[in-house]
């Protein structure tokens, strides 16, 4: 493979980006950049009533976030465009044209019922739906006659009699399909439009396309196809059918899974890095044990023979994990920055981040930095370093106040506060380091009950973040109001 390597996303905008179409976007993206390729976008919107602008946004906005940038198509031109399918109905139209001047597509005029009648009968013979030919052979007569009725007509592909068809799939070796399973199928809708089996045909072979990699629903889509090339005397490309992502159930990944659109998972606060880690895992397995990539990484990695046939299962523990990994390496400005909206969302933060508000919070960020799994959670981790009114979180937490070694720890505390000139992290750290030597008590006898005394809370953030960020004066009323002097 080499620089001709040439890779589309042809997504329908029929919704917003989803998990699946996102992962074939990413795969067909890497192979494009591992081997110094051109990656394409392009839309393919011919069902009409469901193709939508705001659909088409999402999409482009969702892979720009998710860092798949593009060479050609959508939003960028390129010398195979235009790269919307509903602008390109000329090309179908002639196409369909050269077919039937060759008898290798025909007018059919069956209408709905028709069909519908046809498919009923199949499926009580125990047979395959199928168009079954009833106007492959009309004779001009006929089709005159069925034209005054002023019936609607599509344009169906011949398909050639018994013949086998084999997809030489990258991902699923060969996959033998016999044309005796296939009727005729329509290639131009009543209204003009191609559908998808055609329009795909001459879009990818026009656009030079060497490798397409997509979703294993589409393999049955490709004999179909691949006699559409022969017929038209065009050059496939390589096909790859990734395979499905199905739930922890085993059934195919819906909304009952978790959210499935990308929009979703951005909103709530994963980074796109983690996201395109989790992505390419499903379905595609590294050689070593690692399992945390850079994009560079998966460039340098990345490669077909290592994509799996068996279905990936879509794991919110892990994405939730790979997500952690990737919060712990960001920056905290980062984090804070991902962080307000939640905050605001929550009524935690009303007013402006002034310029102090914002080192308050870049402590109060590092302090939960290490535990969040999703920017989402942080609302929860935070809470209590907003609220005075401390509440002890179970009996657990009371009972540790009722040591009678806890009064000299927090007066001890108190007054080392008091005499501290600026409570900072790493002060604080030596301040609580002073106070255990003094007390001449084990740290734990020091650290929980001043973690009480100041959350309520026997688990939490470290100690030497919850001191400065709470800092003096809010101190001093949470202590007098846990330890019962209010
Ligand atoms: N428009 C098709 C889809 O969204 C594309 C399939 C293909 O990649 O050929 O499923």
């Amino acid at each position: 493979m080499d620089s001709k390597v040439r890779v589309r996303f042809a997504p329908s905008p029929t919704g917003p980006l989803h998990i699946g179409g996102a992962r074939s976007a990413l795969f067909n993206w890497l192979l494009a950049r591992k081997y110094g390729g051109k990656m394409i976008l392009r839309m393919e919107d011919t069902d009409l009533e469901r193709s939508s602008t705001e659909s088409e946004q999402n999409i482009i906005e969702s892979l720009e976030w998710l860092g798949l940038n593009w060479d050609e198509g959508i939003n960028k031109g390129g010398d195979y465009g235009p790269y919307r399918q509903t602008e390109r109905l000329k090309t179908y139209i002639e196409a369909a044209g050269e077919l039937m001047s060759r008898g290798q597509a025909y007018y059919c005029y069956c209408t709905e019922e028709e069909l519908e009648a046809e498919r009923q009968a199949c499926m009580a013979r125990g047979e395959l739906p199928r168009y079954l030919g009833r106007c492959r052979n009309l004779s001009e007569e006929e089709r005159n006659r069925l034209e005054a009725e002023g019936r609607k007509r599509v344009v169906r592909f011949r398909v050639p009699e018994n013949e086998k068809v084999v997809v030489e799939d990258e991902v699923r070796g060969n996959v033998v399909f016999e044309t005796s399973g296939i009727g005729d199928y329509v290639i131009i809708k009543s209204d003009g439009i191609p559908t998808y089996n055609f329009a795909v045909v001459l879009d990818d072979a026009l656009m030079k396309i060497t490798h397409v990699i997509r979703g294993e629903e589409h393999l049955s889509n490709t004999p179909r196809q691949l006699l559409l090339y022969d017929a038209l005397n065009l050059d496939p490309p390589s096909f790859a059918h990734v395979s499905l992502i199905l739930g922890k159930d085993r059934s195919k990944m819906s909304k009952r899974h978790g959210s499935t659109s990308i929009e979703a998972y951005r909103a709530k606060g994963y980074l796109p890095e983690a996201l395109v880690n989790f992505l390419v895992l499903l379905g595609w397995s590294p050689a070593g044990e690692e399992e945390i990539f850079s994009m560079e990484e998966l460039i340098n990695q990345f490669s077909l023979d290592r994509v799996a046939k068996n279905p990936a299962v879509f794991d919110a523990d892990k994405l939730n994990w790979i997500n952690g990994c990737y919060i712990r390496k960001s920056p905290v400005e980062r984090i804070i920055d991902l962080a307000v909206p939640f905050l605001r969302e929550s009524g935690l933060i009303t007013g402006e981040v002034t310029p102090d508000i914002y080192d308050w919070l870049k402590m109060v960020v590092a302090s939960v930095q290490e535990y969040l799994s999703c920017v989402a959670d942080i609302t929860d981790y935070v809470a209590m370093y907003f609220d005075d009114h401390v509440q002890m979180e179970n009996d657990e937490a009371g009972a540790v106040l009722e040591d009678p070694d806890v009064a000299p720890v927090i007066n001890t505390f108190r007054r080392k506060i008091a005499e501290a000139e600026e409570l900072t992290p790493e002060n604080t750290k030596a301040i609580l380091k002073a106070l255990t030597k003094e007390l001449k008590l084990g740290g734990k006898k020091v650290y929980m009950p001043l973690r009480v005394a100041l959350t309520g809370r026997t688990h939490g953030p470290e100690l030497f973040y919850i001191i400065p960020i709470l800092g003096r004066d809010r101190i001093l009323v949470r202590l007098a109001q846990t330890m019962g002097e209010g």
